[in-house]
């Protein structure tokens, strides 16, 4: 993809993989690699892997590999010419005009721009209506209220939606086509088509992805407007369920504490920021989405939920748990006495009081029994209604060991017995794995040491390679071989005398020859010498020796096969396809 000379071919050379992942996922030298929890699928244990020399990573557990471009592809979900420019822009490299792919990829990334441009206008003109308009002294007056000063007000880019229904319009029409301004979101129609404000007498927040970039807005009406909380609809730069609030400014703080704290709205996630805990985010009024959870598992693992306490919030809590819980993530809940939000509670206790909440939060599991405890249970009906209320958290439970550890604490605290409600958990477990979507395995590349050694020693540098790939190639060695694709590659690699880079090579493979090819390059190994060279390639030739003497075999057994009775054919073929394993391993 990095084609010779190109852009991407010098960000690529410039770019320190190391760094790069590493500002998605805690890397750990371990070593001549680097390793980390893996971004692509859950884990607890880490099997991704970083080759700090080869600038590649390769995951053992769900196989994604390649180069510092296909990591930011995958994680960022976008297209190469974008992770190139992402590339560049982390590693400070002046990305020079139109390096896009197709008309239709330039449009959509002008588009892109465009809108992202035209919400940095909004957020601006909304700011200037806050600070400087005399409808925006309301607002302020309103914020002052509580509890915000005018230095937060700007820190966290407040602003105010003026009642005219047309103020940003006004301002925008002159300088973006119509086009534009439709696939904002900032503007509705009413039914004669005519075009006016979304946001009308509002506090506006804005919304910024993880880079920083406002995309969307959250307005908050002050008086009775309904409804209370009004927010940008999807647009092609925003999607509700892949952002967080307050993300942006929180992401350093989140892996420096490895944990995060969740709150439901923009003036909780505000106030818990300003009193000193910058690793806090929100989903704006909603359960989380499993992609926003996704993103939060690129920070850290450890998550305090803090909730409002009323029915609303405990309800979206508790989807939220679910989830959580099934993505393996260390869950705890807060919830503030005397049912009060982050930003009440904050105004009056303060920020030690809420400090000492936040380290006392007790983990889902003691939330969740403390809840049912307040069901009434003094009947058979009203246990089984507690049981029935934390059923679904232990179904969600991906480890068995946990599940059970959760019987054994239900039965001792809700005071049920513990067969009944054993019972009652395995028939949950085996629902649980009836609703699995069995997944689609990976041909997993049984190849002998001796082919992997060799892949090994043809994918590095080393003064034996030519001779090598050259050796294999005239005999013809690979031929048969499971990784007869990837030696073939790698041999053609060798002869070319450019160097190898194994991410790219490894675009031409299929997925289970990639595979081969990157836990072979992720091997620690020894230095190539031809010594153990060619104990690999005598291994290779017997193999050579074997598959003759097998297709020799074949003939001749067709060739007596017609003057034999059915009982013996069938024999000799079972006796042949035994042998045959044996031999040459398939
Ligand atoms: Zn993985």
């Amino acid at each position: 993809m990095a084609e010779a000379g190109s852009f991407a071919e010098k960000v690529k050379q410039q770019a320190d993989i190391v760094r790069v992942i590493g500002e998605y996922v805690r890397l750990r030298k371990t070593g001549q690699n680097f390793t980390g929890l893996c971004p692509f699928h859950q884990e607890k244990t880490p099997s991704f892997s970083v080759h700090p020399v080869k600038q590649m990573f390769y995951c053992f557990g769900c196989h994604e590999g390649g180069d510092v471009f296909k990591f930011v592809m995958q994680v960022e979900r976008c297209e190469f010419p974008e992770a190139v420019r992402t590339v560049a822009e982390k590693c400070g490299i002046p990305i020079p005009r139109a390096t896009e792919r197709s008309p239709e990829e330039r449009r959509q990334n002008q588009q892109r721009a465009a809108l992202v441009e035209i919400h940095r206008e909004a957020a601006a003109f909304y700011g200037r209506q806050l600070h400087q308009s005399a409808e925006g002294k309301v607002a302020v007056a309103y914020l002052e209220d509580r509890g915000l000063d005018r230095e937060s007000m700007s820190r966290f880019g407040l602003g105010h939606a003026p009642g005219s229904g047309d103020a940003l319009l006004r301002h925008l029409k002159p300088k973006y086509p119509a086009k534009i301004l439709d696939a904002s979101g900032l503007f509705s129609h009413d039914q004669g088509g005519r075009i006016y404000d979304r946001f009308r007498r509002r506090i506006m927040f804005p919304i910024a992805n993880e880079s920083g970039k406002v995309i969307a807005f959250g307005g908050r009406s002050m008086g009775d407007d309904m409804p209370k909380y009004l927010n940008s609809p999807e647009t092609p730069i925003y999607s509700k369920s892949n952002v967080l609030y307050h993300l942006d400014r929180a992401k350093e703080a989140i892996r420096q504490n490895d944990f995060v704290i969740l709150v439901e709205g923009y003036m909780d996630a505000i106030a818990v920021a300003r009193a000193g805990f910058a690793n806090v985010v929100a989903s704006c009024g909603t359960s989380l989405a499993e992609p926003q959870i996704k993103l939060l598992g690129r920070f850290t693992r450890r998550i305090i939920v803090n909730y409002d306490a009323d029915a609303a919030g405990q309800a979206a809590a508790e989807r939220s748990l679910a989830l959580l819980l099934e993505k393996e993530f260390d869950v705890r809940v807060l919830t503030l006495p005397g049912g009060a939000d982050p930003d009440q509670y904050l105004k009056q206790y303060g920020a030690d009081a809420y400090r000492k909440l936040l380290a006392s939060a007790p983990s889902y599991l003691d939330y969740l029994i403390a809840r049912a405890r307040q069901m009434d249970r003094s009947t058979a009906a009203g246990k089984l209604a507690a049981i029935n209320f934390l059923m679904p958290y232990v179904q969600r439970i991906p480890n068995a060991l946990m599940r059970s550890e959760w019987a054994s604490r239900i039965s001792a605290e809700l005071r049920v017995d513990e067969p009944v409600l054993r019972e009652s958990m395995r028939r949950a477990a085996a629902e649980r794995r009836g609703n699995v979507q069995p997944k689609p395995e990976l041909l997993s590349p049984a190849i002998a040491p001796a082919e992997r050694r060799l892949i090994q020693m043809l994918a590095e540098p080393n003064n034996i390679r030519g001779r090598l790939a050259r050796e294999i190639g005239a005999n013809r060695l690979h031929c048969g071989l499971l990784a007869e694709k990837v030696f073939e590659i790698l041999i053609a690699a060798a002869g070319s005398n450019a160097s190898l880079d194994p991410a790219s090579v490894a675009e031409g493979l299929a997925d289970s020859e990639r595979q081969m090819l990157f836990e072979a390059i992720f091997e620690t190994s020894a230095g190539a010498n031809w010594e153990e060279a060619e104990s690999c390639l005598a291994a290779l030739r017997q193999r050579t020796v074997a598959r003759e003497l097998v297709a020799e075999l074949v003939e001749l057994q067709k060739k007596i096969e017609s003057k034999l009775p059915l009982d013996e054919i069938l024999k000799l073929q079972a006796r042949r396809q035994e042998l045959q394993r044996k031999l040459v391993g398939r």
